[in-house]
């Protein structure tokens, strides 16, 4: 029967609850157990597809094209384990499920309520997580407790305890415990108080996870317990660390796992998380470092590009190197000396037209000057237009999304998203096969000729002209046959230079660092010798 984890958050948003939820996710997951995890997320929005990365930050997307909370990357980048549509759930989800029913009229003209129906529903996509093939499935609830919107969750994984027996939930609370400088003090006021609120709708935590800035002293653990009617050993200390990679250690440390087991009456032995702490080791000890810039829309705002940021790292920790990230806004005004100091740069995805003359031209100077570029989705359309319009000479390039009536479309909606694009407009999501062409850049990198990649955007290279980009010299090495795609362009006359119409961030784990981000930080560091050697080197003439 699987077992269910419940991780609630109290106190302030932002504790981390995600990281947690992973942490000990790998935890279990290194001793043998199957398991899954779920994200509840108390808003009304369907999916956070249509969200603002600023409000919202990244969307991540699963294989199977789900547009999901940016959590469940950390699942996926925590457990290695790929997440799907059934691992996220919106409150606009459940309701928009229940009405239809209703419409449907599958209630047989009862009154619907949150209490029964709306928790139902809430419940039955808990089960769906779990089944045979799991043995404990983790469950995030988004949101702080003491929130309105959290209530019919919150609720609904109280009744999950009477449904699925004692032993078979369990119930940790994330709370904060904030020192106070001028009284050179730790307080458990906010935890007390938080504890209170969950107590007050019928659920104890069993756990209490507290984030920290310092050591957690026996006698504050006495205090929390005693307030908090849990046993000392199962208030657990949360202290913060320089990488997120860390926390699963950090909590083997303060046996986190074995509580949780011992709690769900699981019996499994521990086998320790040596390949994991290798990468820690590797994270905490770089050899080398090198310095790219990231060149978007959102660059305020650091969780807009959260997957990318950590694909970088992880290219980082297959080359020994620590990867600093320049966060570059491409609306400065003067560009070229905000670029005289890396030594690789990347252009994310991105929607909407602002910035989009600025990434061209930090794109023209990564060709000029032969700095290795890696173009992510709109980053490799704009590769495409800056191409068109400097080496082709077709002056009005640019892409229908930005100017409908360019005279030079090099970036189009297809003919069937045409059509779609009318009736509200739809996305190519999740994952598509591409074939690489032997002896490309790509194929190097990847070490194979067919890859699967995630996808999320709506236009595409326009194959009209295809002739006359390759015959100036950017090469189409990745495509998805099936309809005739470009998914890869590349500058062979260049050192590192390439463009994907997919997301390869997303697909990135610390311990199995996507091939593209391990080869744009090997080529970066290269990049970065060869300016120790000749610091003033001319443009590379292309
Ligand atoms: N806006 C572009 C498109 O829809 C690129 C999307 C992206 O970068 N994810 O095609």
């Amino acid at each position: 029967m699987t077992k269910y984890v419940f991780v609630t958050g109290g106190v302030v948003s932002s504790l981390g609850k995600g990281i947690t939820a992973s942490s000990l996710a790998r935890l279990l997951k290194s001793r043998g157990l199957r398991v899954d995890m779920l994200k509840l997320d108390p808003y009304f929005n369907v999916d956070p597809g249509t969200m603002s990365p600023y409000q919202h930050g990244e969307v991540f997307v699963t294989e199977d094209g789900a547009e999901t909370d940016l959590d469940l990357g950390h699942y996926e980048r925590f457990l290695d384990q790929d997440m799907a549509r059934k691992n996220n759930c919106t409150a606009g989800q459940i309701y928009d499920n229940v009405i239809s029913k209703e419409r449907r009229g599958e209630f047989l003209g009862k009154t619907v309520q949150v209490i029964p129906h709306i928790t139902n529903e809430i419940k039955s996509r808990i089960t769906n997580v779990g089944g045979p093939t799991k043995d404990i499935v983790i469950v995030e609830v988004g949101g702080t407790v003491g929130d309105i919107e959290s209530l019919p969750f919150l609720e609904a994984i109280r009744q999950m305890r009477l449904d699925v027996g004692r032993d078979n939930v369990l119930y940790i609370h994330v709370t904060l415990v904030p020192y106070i400088r001028s009284s050179e003090e730790m307080k458990t006021k906010p935890t007390q108080h938080s504890v209170g609120k969950l107590r007050e709708i019928g659920i104890e935590p069993d756990i209490i996870v507290c984030r920290t800035e310092r050591p957690l002293e026996e006698e504050l653990r006495a205090k929390i317990s005693l307030f908090c009617s849990v046993p000392s050993e199962a208030v657990v200390e949360a202290r913060d660390v320089p990488s997120i990679y860390e926390v699963p250690l950090a909590f083997e440390r303060e046996g986190l796992d074995e509580l949780v087991l011992m709690q769900l009456r699981v019996r499994s032995h521990r086998q320790g998380l040596q390949e994991w702490a290798a990468m820690v080791d590797r994270i905490r000890n770089p050899k080398k470092k090198v310095t790219v810039a990231l060149a978007g829309k959102y660059v305020e705002l650091k969780d807009a590009y959260k997957s990318v940021g950590e694909a970088l790292l992880h290219g980082g920790i297959a080359n020994d190197s620590r990867v600093h990230i320049k966060y570059l806004d491409v609306e400065s005004p003067d560009l070229e000396r905000e670029l005289a100091d890396v030594q690789g740069i990347l252009v994310p995805g991105g929607f909407g037209d602002r910035g989009v003359e600025g990434k061209i031209s930090v794109i023209q100077y990564a060709r000029v000057h032969g700095v290795p570029y890696l173009g992510l989705c709109l980053g490799m359309q704009c590769a495409v237009i800056e191409f068109a319009r400097n080496v082709c000479n077709l002056k009005s390039a640019h892409s229908t999304e930005f100017n409908a009536k360019t005279t030079h479309p090099v970036i189009d909606l297809m003919q069937e998203q045409k059509s779609i694009h009318k009736k509200g407009g739809t996305m190519r999501l999740g994952v598509y096969p591409c074939k690489l062409k032997p002896g490309s850049l790509a194929a190097s990198l990847y070490g194979k000729t067919l890859v699967e990649e995630r996808h999320r955007h709506r236009y595409e290279f326009n194959p009209k002209y295809r002739r006359a980009i390759e015959s100036r010299g950017m090469k189409i090495s990745g495509e998805y046959t099936e309809r005739h795609l470009a998914e890869i362009v590349e500058l062979p006359s260049h050192p590192f230079f390439i463009g994907v119409q997919f997301h390869p961030e997303f697909k990135s784990r610390p311990t199995r660092p996507h091939a593209l981000f391990k080869g744009f930080i090997e080529a970066a560091l290269e990049f970065k010798l060869a300016q120790n050697r000749e610091p003033s080197a001319a443009p590379v003439a292309l």
